[in-house]
């Protein structure tokens, strides 16, 4: 596996591929790799004749100095995963490399003011700008991406339509523990009770969900899920609520939704997307 840190040489290895037609998948990460990655990976390893994944911890999507400081890190481990996954190319680069020292950053327009936009703001703007500056160098076929960050999803989805009509985006579906929970680079900052507590909020959200009529406005579901989520104990919550799968809308059948939460576990912010 090629570990390459600077853009002048990542682009005469992409020349190379180019010159020989292979057609490339890219799998852009922020590390502290997991099984939810190894999905991205597998997919665009049976999708494409060459896998890249970059790791990148873009502090320009951070809302604080501190969040970004305790994201996890461990960049052997990374290494053996990547290494382990058969991928053909990682890209680490620095800060340095990527952004110029007066970075223009870009405006995100799409689903503002909801969920994460509206608890995290401009957090997006710092995702599409990094998105921006790889998907320009990487020019891969395939890009993917997990739909555990689904508001991520859609606005990336609506950037590629507007600027990148070429690049095929692929979603893969969320890569649980066998509890249920998503597997996120967050929860390594759980100690053992937080993961036992979250746990057990999941399997209550599952079983709250079954018992929901599939026929239920959104909005009479999001009654019933303030009722339920009011009654667990939760420390800090930024949203609970099921919105429309394709415009993140409060309109249709809960059956066309999604139920999508951030809570906190102490100061770790925890977020995911359940379908009905
Ligand atoms: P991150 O390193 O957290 O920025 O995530 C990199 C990519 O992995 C994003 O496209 C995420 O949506 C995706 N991802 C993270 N966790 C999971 C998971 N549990 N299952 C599937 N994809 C995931």
């Amino acid at each position: 596996m090629l570990i390459i840190k600077d853009i002048s040489n990542l682009k005469s290895y992409l020349t190379a591929y180019q010159n020989k037609k292979y057609s490339i998948g890219f799998v852009p990460t922020m590390g502290a790799l997991h099984k939810g990655h190894g999905e991205l990976i597998k997919r665009s390893k049976n999708d494409n004749n060459k896998t890249i994944v970059s790791i990148f911890v873009n502090e320009k999507q951070f809302n604080s100095k501190e969040d970004f400081n305790a994201y996890p890190r461990n960049k052997g481990l990374d290494y053996d995963f990547c290494s382990d996954n058969d991928v053909d190319l990682l890209f680490e680069p620095s800060a340095e490399e990527i952004y110029d020292k007066e970075e223009t950053i870009l405006k995100n327009t799409y689903y503002n003011n909801i969920l994460c936009d509206k608890y995290r703001k401009g957090h997006f703007d710092g995702v599409i700008t990094v998105l921006n500056k790889f998907f320009s160098i990487v020019k891969s076929n395939k890009v993917y991406f997990g739909e555990k960050d689904y508001q991520q999803l859609k606005i990336i989805e609506k950037f590629i339509q507007e600027k990148y009509k070429s690049l095929d985006l692929v979603c893969v579906p969320t890569k649980r523990s066998k509890e249920g929970i998503a597997y996120s680079s967050r929860n390594e900052k759980l100690s053992k009770k937080q993961i036992q507590d979250f746990i057990g909020l999941h399997q209550r959200t599952e079983n709250f969900l079954k018992s929901l009529e599939k026929s239920l406005d959104i909005e009479t579901a999001n009654q019933k899920a303030k009722d339920f989520i009011a009654k667990q104990d939760i420390e800090k919550l930024d949203y609970f609520e099921f919105r429309n799968n394709e415009d993140l809308s409060f309109n249709g059948k809960v059956s066309e939704s999604r139920l999508f939460y951030a809570i906190y576990k102490g100061k770790i912010r925890l977020i995911d997307n359940l379908k009905i």
